[in-house]
């Protein structure tokens, strides 16, 4: 299924997972209102120089004109940060890849800007977040792509927040996008098997309203169909020979 990947091209993943982490913990201290997006995204970029990576999304293959996505109230995934400043009360996505020794990973949370989540955000993005674990927790150890989407369908129907079915999570690695491709709602028991040694990406992504998405006029940026809020959550995750190890969490959860 996925190109066989070494134990040093996995060690490769879990070092630049840790530095993917540890960046997210530190541009969570940088979020606060009166904050641009252009400059949490100089700051992110800056990092991850610094660590000795490179920003994925600006290279030829990808071609986005930023080192992060930055994606606000509305918008789902993809957003190039603007001149927008944030303010109390935002809810603001982060999707990160980075390259590290010639391998990469991928990562993204929500959270509100300010720290003080209103009832219906503090929801959404407990919902988004419980859905991801999940879809972790029902690996144990080979597995169909199918038991991770239906872990995830499950806790995002129950909490009846809208599900994001136009985008998926994805194999990572080699590449930012590799086989196999990673739903967020289908029925156990189907779909490709994932061994020990494959990479994926999970990343459910929900909304407060409508499933239906649109795409903004800059070709990159997606929003919600009916301007309803949004939250996304991502862990680049490696299969094991019983379970799931978390790459992208600086510390084993
Ligand atoms: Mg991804």
């Amino acid at each position: 299924m996925q190109k066989v990947k070494t134990p040093e091209e996995i060690q490769a993943m879990r070092e630049g997972g840790k530095i993917l982490a540890t960046i997210f913990e530190g541009l969570k201290r940088q979020v606060k209102p009166g904050v641009s997006e252009l400059e949490l995204d100089a700051w992110v970029d800056a990092e991850i120089k610094k660590h000795g990576a490179t920003a994925t999304y600006k290279t030829d293959e990808v071609k986005f004109p930023a080192a992060i996505c930055i994606s606000t109230n509305e918008q789902i995934v993809h957003s190039i940060p603007t001149n927008y400043i944030l303010q109390e009360g935002d809810v603001v996505s982060f999707d990160l890849v980075i390259t590290y020794k010639n391998m990469k990973t991928d990562s993204a949370f929500t959270m509100v800007v300010g720290g003080k989540p209103n009832g219906v955000q503090k929801h959404l993005i407990h919902a988004t977040e419980q859905s991801l674990f999940a879809g972790i927790d029902a690996i144990k150890g080979p597995v169909r792509i199918g038991d991770i989407s239906a872990a995830i369908e499950k806790v995002l129907n129950d909490a009846k927040v809208g599900i994001i079915r136009e985008l998926v999570g994805h194999g990572v690695g080699h590449e930012m996008h590799e086989a196999p491709e990673v739903p967020n709602y289908g029925r156990k028991g189907t779909g490709p098997l994932l061994s020990p040694g494959d990479t994926i990406a999970i990343e459910p992504m929900a909304t407060l309203g409508s499933e239906k998405i649109a795409m903004g006029d800059d070709g990159w940026t997606i929003t919600t169909w009916d301007g309803s809020l949004a939250a996304h959550f991502e862990h680049t995750v490696l299969i094991t020979e019983d379970g799931a190890e978390v790459l992208t969490q600086a510390v084993f959860r």
